[in-house]
């Protein structure tokens, strides 16, 4: 498939500055994100193509690469047919050569080594479940949940350095993580920049190791996070929490936390969108004469007046008695019950009779002359 312009990818005009470049990739990078997309093999994609976008566009010398020579550009094998990149010409494997200018993407993805490593790096969402009962997420509730993120040491304020010492800028890249190096190719010497080699990328060197972190700057934790369920959540639904997640790195943002809903089964009530559903057990004689009954409601009991004649499987809709709309709870569903009318399986004679008379009330006084006329007819 044909590369998108990195340009219509993000939304973003040629002229767009470094911020608007930013913006808009952060926006994408949110509604593309995985753990945002569980499953979702397209919003996947767009993440990736979001990225890669977003790496080149922030880069100052791949964008004005990219800005001259379009996709071709980064393309391993590319710009075969006398590319103009330092004036080389045709047949020539340009690949390796741009992957030391750049630095390559192939890590740029899984938050690897390609990126500059003393740059900041926003700190990824994480995802937990919470289960509630049927009434918790009615009703809304507040809970409190442990979450194990990894996140900024508290002794060293995530420098790594021991408490009272500073990390030193590297001697080697000055700080910046990278070091350049000629080579001798064949067309000369080129200079190519790499991963600086004294400092891993950090750009700083430790000499005094934190003793809390070993130097990390950042731990596993456990917090306990105090969670505000809105009445009406159902399952399947998330809730956000802004910079909960995973400490950002080197003074990047922190990610979000969502906490997906689970909802238990409710013994009688079944839940559909904001409406709940209520089987109600009566029997023929009540269906037939009506009768007053209780039901369960989200309220508690109530009487609830069964009209006369009722039919099986029929259904009553109670409006406002059923889950408050999560986003307006000045909203509520309905409740909706469906009549189950049991038929009775075992009955005595004297009820048998009574049925049978019910049926055809007009035939009672010639009952002993039809069983009569039917013994005759027998012999
Ligand atoms: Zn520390
Ligand atoms: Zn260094």
């Amino acid at each position: 498939m044909a590369k998108r312009d990195y340009y219509e990818v993000l939304g973003v005009s040629k002229s767009a500055d470094e911020n608007e470049i930013k913006k808009a990739y952060r926006k994408l990078a949110k509604k593309y994100h995985p753990d945002a997309n569980p499953g979702d093999k397209e919003a996947e994609e767009k993440f990736k193509e979001v990225g890669e976008a977003y790496e080149v566009l922030s880069d100052s010398q791949k964008r004005a690469a990219y800005d001259q020579y379009g996709h071709a550009a980064f393309e391993q094998g590319g710009m075969e047919s006398g590319g103009g990149f330092g004036g080389f010409s045709g047949g020539v494997d340009m690949g390796d050569i741009f992957e030391s200018f750049f630095g390559g993407f192939g890590d740029v993805f899984g938050g690897g080594s390609s990126r500059r490593r003393n740059g900041p790096v926003n700190g990824s969402d994480i995802q937990v479940s919470l289960t509630l009962s049927f009434e918790e997420a009615v009703f809304g509730c507040s809970k409190e949940i442990n979450i194990t993120v990894t996140d900024n040491c508290d002794q060293c304020h995530g420098s790594g350095a021991k408490p009272g010492t500073n990390a030193e800028t590297c001697s080697r890249c000055h700080g910046s993580g990278q070091e350049s190096v000629m080579r001798q190719t064949a067309f000369g010497a080129m200079r190519s920049v790499t991963t600086c080699s004294a400092c891993g990328g950090k750009g700083k060197i430790i000499k005094e190791k934190c003793p809390k972190c070993g130097g990390q700057g950042r731990l596993r934790v456990t917090k306990r996070v105090k969670v505000d369920v809105p009445k009406g959540i159902n399952h399947g639904q998330s809730i956000r929490k802004a910079g909960l997640g995973e400490a950002g790195i080197n003074g990047g943002q922190p990610g979000d936390l969502y906490i997906e809903i689970r909802v238990m089964p409710h013994k009688q009530f079944v839940r559909s969108g904001n409406d709940i559903l209520l089987d109600v057990n009566i029997d023929m004689i009540q269906a037939a004469l009506g009768d007053n009954i209780t039901i369960p409601t989200l309220e508690g009991n109530e009487i609830y007046g069964v009209k006369a004649g009722t039919q099986p499987e029929s259904k009553v809709i109670l409006r406002n008695k059923g889950v408050w709309n999560v986003r307006n709870n000045k909203e509520r569903g309905n409740m909706i019950l469906t009549f189950k009318v049991s038929i009775p399986t075992k009955l005595t004679e004297k009820q048998k009779e009574i049925l049978r008379n019910f049926k055809n009330p007009d035939a009672e006084p010639k009952k002993e002359e039809h069983k009569g006329l039917f013994s005759k007819k027998k012999k």
